[in-house]
């Protein structure tokens, strides 16, 4: 079995869709205000529920403390017409998933596990292979927000939703800065790994999956953190972790994926929160009105 993790999976989720990136008026978005019901809250499904026991290991606690951040940052972030639940799960199997009947986003403690075995492979030092785990988490716990998202607020979208999952969670990252890009850095070496892995089973390429394969979602990632700071990031290109081809048109993918899920989430963003460059420079560092995930 290939890994799969940020698997869309739910039972709802056949082929999704990517938001587009067509050209919308989105001063007439912003002007209206029209900020919509917030009754709704992101909570953290306490883990007790699941009858674990009451002593979980410090590995858990992490975890979940990384959950409590996440969830505090999409209360302040984003405003939810109804509840939206989150839990780290034993699942008995590694994957992450967003049901739509009952409104989760699950992440199993075993996929954390075997990113946690793969990432190994990368560095001998505990806490930055903890830093690596969560990184990874925070990203996956995105994606399948943006499941959510797109389900609760019955987003419209013009190409596959697993796509548009991985550039939410890339877009979430990077408006955190430093913090968020080492995050998006880190997943994209989940998904090196995860194809290197898949390259010496020999599992066979699934080109009828409705997810990017690992391979070209590790591109993905690296393209819209070069196309976020084309400055800070340039030696992805110049070490050829990045090829050149992909990369001359990652300014003008960040900005389309940026402006894309702005254009759908202003009406939903909390007060003084934006998704747009707080100035009108397209060029160099960009700034954003989003809260920090810490
Ligand atoms: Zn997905």
């Amino acid at each position: 079995m290939a890994p799969d993790f940020f698997s869309g999976a739910g039972k709802h989720l056949a082929l999704g869709q990517t938001i587009s990136s067509r050209v919308v008026d989105i001063s007439a978005v912003q002007g209206k205000q029209d900020r919509r019901e917030t009754k709704g809250q992101f909570i953290v499904r306490s883990r007790q529920r699941f009858g674990r026991p009451a002593l979980a290991s410090q590995k858990v606690v992490v975890r979940e403390q990384q959950l409590e951040r996440v969830v505090l940052f999409l209360n302040k972030t984003v405003s939810l017409p109804q509840d939206l639940y989150l839990a780290l799960e034993d699942c008995g199997e590694d994957d992450a998933f967003y049901d739509k009947e009952t409104r989760e986003v699950n992440v199993c403690h075993e996929l954390l596990d075997r990113l946690q075995r793969q990432f190994a492979q990368e560095t001998k030092s505990p806490a930055r292979l903890r830093k690596m785990v969560l990184g990874t988490m925070t990203a996956i716990l995105f994606h399948e927000v943006a499941h959510a998202l797109i389900d609760i607020l019955n987003l419209p979208a013009t190409g596959r939703e697993e796509d548009a999952a991985d550039q939410f969670a890339s877009l979430m990252l990077v408006a955190q800065k430093s913090d968020g890009e080492q995050m998006l850095l880190d997943t994209a070496k989940a998904w090196r790994l995860a194809a290197r892995w898949s390259r010496l089973h020999r599992e066979p390429i699934a080109y009828w999956d409705g997810h990017s394969t690992e391979g070209q979602r590790f591109y993905n990632c690296l393209c819209l953190l070069y196309g976020e700071n084309p400055g800070k990031f340039g030696y992805l290109v110049r070490n050829r972790t990045l090829p050149l081809d992909r990369a001359i048109g990652c300014s003008e993918e960040f900005r389309k994926t940026r402006r894309s899920w702005a254009v759908l989430l202003t009406p939903y963003l909390k007060e003084g929160v934006s998704l747009l460059p707080t100035d009108t420079d397209n060029e160099g560092p960009i700034s954003y009105s989003v809260p920090s995930l810490r």
